[in-house]
């Protein structure tokens, strides 16, 4: 049975900076780590688990994404874990916000473009933390 989210902060090598218990239906990273992470590291992969079947971003979990890919310089990547017919699914997403030069340029017409880039991984796509995050979720 799936008991509760768990999440990692991640950077580009793999290195673990911190995992993060949460509940059944949500969990908070901590602010103050990321900023001090991003100072080292050049991308930020914000992982996390979720109930079987929900390999999509909540509400929540978009404007997490959303408002650290604009406060931060890094490449920043939120990566959903979830269960999906007894298989590990990671989804991988990101936005790609365009850059503050190409707006200024354009008269600032309309906000900046902003797109989200997803995609889904399977078995192929094996990192360390996938299934060790997973493991924890269901103890
Ligand atoms: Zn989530």
């Amino acid at each position: 049975m799936f008991r509760r989210e768990i999440g990692a902060l991640i950077d580009e090598r793999g290195f673990i900076w911190d995992i993060i218990v949460g509940d059944s239906t949500n969990l908070l990273y901590p602010d103050q780590k990321i900023w001090g992470m991003s100072k080292f590291a050049q991308k930020i992969i914000l992982a996390h688990t979720h109930p079987p079947y929900i390999s999509n971003m909540s509400g929540e979990d978009r404007s997490t994404l959303l408002a650290w890919s604009y406060a931060l310089p890094n490449r920043v990547e939120m990566q959903i874990i979830c269960k999906v017919n007894n298989r590990i699914v990671v989804r991988r997403n990101r936005f790609v916000i365009e850059p503050l030069e190409s707006w200024i340029k354009r008269g600032k017409k309309r906000e900046r473009k902003i797109k989200l880039k997803t995609q889904q991984c399977f078995r192929i796509w094996k990192k360390p933390w996938v299934d060790r995050l997973v493991e924890l979720s269901y103890l």
